[in-house]
């Protein structure tokens, strides 16, 4: 009988097999961001003195425990995310954003010679670079708060993650998006004593991206995202559009044009949307989650309750004709669609129904994305499917999304750095790790805010 652990290797296998138009090394990162990561000591950062850049939790836990479960990773947090190459499968180099799992197959460890790996069963599949810690996270602002906390950064430096709301007013089982753990993921945050600003103060969050600024010398950092939860009323006077939107104006007013400015949001009504790109704001991600109507309306009850899905989809619709369809990029959370008990039960079924939502988006110029979803044990379909979805699932659909681009004439979305195995630096799936290696055409590029 093969082990547990040498079917997961002859699954990777035969997948890269059967699939040889998906990068190999992004049948791996689906595998790793679907399943998670075990990390043995040696691999972990010294939390924010070491010289390892460590795992901000910058919205969600996107961990397969919580953190009193993690043990030693809770303790000396794991890296934001690792960049493979290398091993028998020839990886170029991936960056993988970094999802804990002390019970999966994949193992981070050191050898005798202190040079770390990707193991899986037991055998060696790559080697592993980590994030050295970034000069804008050895300054504090002058209240003491780390940049890591207010500003801080991923997909290897591309992008600034502002979560400056960190929980969301879709509130319990019957409003919250049942994949979702915002708002666990504050309580245990919190609970765990560590600092977790539920409200980011906009002069915080510009002091932070001016320590950025000024260390960030080769100018890595290129875009900056505002998000949080949804605001269904107000919060501190200000609906959706005002709340995040005023922290665009600021950052365009005080740096114009230093970054992409992207906000992800709820699929607002137009005139709202309209205040976005009048604060700044360049690319506009009003998530559609999942596509399928019966799960949309069960896995995202707030949203269904509060907008619906039609609406939802009209508003994403509407936007283009404020940001150019280029600029309007709805995520979608990728293995939701087969989840029990009411997900679809075949792979074959899952993708069409998700290829019938890419469609509808890309022959209006709308370039949805995705996310890998993890699922995390304190929400109901993370409790429910602690594996989360089939890996096939995961490589027949980077497949399909390459096919239906290029069937509509699109190519990559702006705003996510280049593409390509070996180029991409989108930590969070591996979209971008399968789509050709190209230059953005002129059209593509974002034009630069210039606040009204
Ligand atoms: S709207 Fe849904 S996915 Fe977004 S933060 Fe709220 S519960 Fe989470």
């Amino acid at each position: 009988m093969p082990s547990r652990s040498e079917n997961r290797t002859e699954l990777i296998e035969s997948l890269m097999e059967r699939f040889p138009n998906v990068p190999r090394e992004a049948v791996i990162k689906e595998d790793l961001l679907r399943g998670g990561i075990a990390f043995d000591e040696s691999a972990l950062s010294d939390n924010e003195g070491g010289e390892v850049k460590p795992k901000s939790y910058f919205i969600f836990s996107f961990d397969h425990g919580t953190l009193p479960e993690l043990g030693a990773a809770a303790l000396r947090r794991p890296p934001e995310e690792i960049v493979l190459t290398g091993g028998p499968y020839e990886l170029r180099r991936t960056v993988v954003s970094v999802r804990v799992n002390p019970a999966s197959p994949y193992r981070v460890a050191a050898d005798d010679d202190g040079v770390l790996g990707l193991y899986l069963d037991g055998a060696r599949i790559s080697d592993v670079g980590l994030p050295p810690m970034p000069d804008y996270y050895r300054h504090t602002l002058e209240n003491g708060k780390s940049v890591m906390e207010v500003a801080p950064t991923i997909q290897w430096g591309y992008l600034i993650y502002l979560t400056v709301f960190r929980v969301c007013q879709y509130f319990g089982a019957k409003e919250e998006c049942q994949y979702c753990d915002i708002n666990h993921n504050w309580r245990q945050q919190k609970a765990a004593g560590r600092p977790y600003t539920g409200v980011k103060p906009m002069d915080e969050v510009l002091e932070a991206l001016a320590i950025i600024d000024k260390y960030d010398t080769n100018k890595s950092s290129t875009a900056y995202t505002l998000t949080g939860g949804a605001i269904t009323t107000q919060l501190q006077g200000k609906d959706e559009a005002d709340f995040y939107g005023q922290y665009a104006k600021a950052i365009e007013e005080r740096f114009p044009g230093r970054w992409i400015g992207k906000v992800v949001a709820q699929a607002l009504p137009k005139a709202d949307v309209q205040r976005f790109h009048d604060y700044g704001v360049r690319i506009y991600h009003p998530n559609y989650e999942v596509w399928d109507p019966y799960l949309f309306e069960r896995y995202c009850p707030g949203k269904e309750r509060y907008v619906g899905r039609d609406e939802w989809h009209r508003r994403i619709l509407d936007s283009a004709d404020v940001f150019g369809p280029r600029n309007v990029i709805p995520n979608f959370v990728a293995g939701v669609e087969m989840a029990e008990p009411f997900g679809f039960k075949t792979v074959g079924e899952a993708i069409d129904s998700t290829v019938e939502g890419l469609q509808y988006f890309m022959s209006r110029g709308i370039t949805p994305r995705f996310t890998t979803w993890c699922p995390e044990p304190t929400t109901p379909l993370g409790k429910a499917n602690p594996q989360g979805a089939p890996l096939e699932y995961h490589v027949r659909l980077l497949e399909a999304y390459r096919a239906t681009m290029e069937a509509n004439g699109l190519s990559s979305p702006p705003g996510y750095g280049p593409a390509g195995p070996g180029n991409a630096v989108f930590s969070v799936s591996s979209f971008m790790d399968s789509l050709p290696a190209e230059k953005a055409a002129p059209e593509d590029a974002v034009i630069p805010a210039t606040p009204q």
